[in-house]
């Protein structure tokens, strides 16, 4: 392998995010996916040196999925989490990513380990009973977690940031799906971790509509780590939940690029995380961030 300098690598972007703040994060990436791919790569970009990176097992990549993945062709047919690394790693040489095969819905001993072992958690799955697992999970571990979805035809997505004693994402998922606003699109959206899977009967979604929501994810965790860090730039995020337009869909996106954030506030009778409040949770995750330190 070449040489490489890390100082050097991160010449031009050092000042804005100070890579060796962020080397203290350990990301866990469930889907390496269009979605996941993306937000690991961004995050390997803002100087996140450790990730963890699960995808369900004997997940490869096939040639449908090529025109709207970061992989290629060299990577056809290999697993996408053995390729994604090595794509993780051509970034930067330095980083380490660990991966894994499981399925977070059924092996929930080894998705508790991995997630006791991150500090943010990105769900890029692509099924509705793995993100209510993963959700359950990061409430019960207190691990600050990001969801985000494509809607059908690529028009516009989501991104909802849970933190630790915070709405969970049962809590903004039953709001939203009580919005006579999301009659359509929601109703038929379909997780951007893996737009080809057949059972979605929408595959109109172009790269640029997925790429533009998996953007959006990872600068919604890239900047709840500035605030976090207290970085200049990282400017508080009022909300938990973004709402974006890739195109002008009426009455969801009166126009392109239509954006809004919403404060969903935890739903009082909310199966997961009701009788949980910041407070109680405040300690435990400062807990986290110390056990992240060792290594
Ligand atoms: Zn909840």
């Amino acid at each position: 392998m070449r040489q490489h300098n890390q100082e050097e690598l991160f010449k031009r972007t050092c000042d804005i995010i100070r890579p060796g703040l962020l080397q203290r994060e350990t990301p866990l990436i469930v889907g390496a996916g269009s979605g996941g791919a993306r937000v690991a790569e961004e995050l390997v970009r803002s100087g996140i040196s450790h990730i963890i990176l699960a995808d369900l097992p004997d997940e490869r990549l096939l040639e449908h999925n090529i025109i709207r993945h970061p992989l290629g062709y060299r990577d056809l047919g290999r697993l996408k989490t053995e390729a994604v690394r090595d794509r993780l790693l051509d970034i930067n040489p330095a980083c380490q990513v660990e991966i894994h095969g499981l399925d977070f819905a059924e092996d929930r001993e080894l998705a508790e380990h991995l997630l006791r072992k991150a500090t943010q958690c990105h769900s890029c799955v692509d099924n509705d009973k793995a993100r209510y697992a993963i959700n359950e999970m990061i409430v019960e571990n207190h691990v600050p977690a990001f969801f985000a979805g494509v809607f059908d035809g690529g028009v516009g997505g989501e991104v909802i940031r849970v933190m630790p004693g915070g709405p969970c994402y049962a809590c903004v998922a039953s709001m939203l799906n009580r919005s006579p606003r999301f009659e359509q699109d929601r109703d038929e959206s379909f997780d951007y971790s893996d737009p080809d899977q057949d059972q979605y009967r929408s595959t109109a979604a172009l790269n640029i509509d997925i790429s533009q929501i998996a953007l959006v994810h990872a600068r919604v965790a890239l900047n709840t780590l500035m605030e976090k860090y207290e970085l200049e730039g990282g400017s508080p995020m009022e909300g938990n939940y973004v709402l974006f337009g890739n195109r002008q869909s009426a009455p969801l996106f009166p126009s392109m690029l239509h954006c809004e954030t919403w404060q969903v506030q935890k739903a009082d009778d909310c199966m997961v995380c009701s009788g949980l409040n910041e407070a109680d949770c405040a300690s435990q995750a400062d807990e986290i961030m110390a056990s992240a330190t060792v290594r």
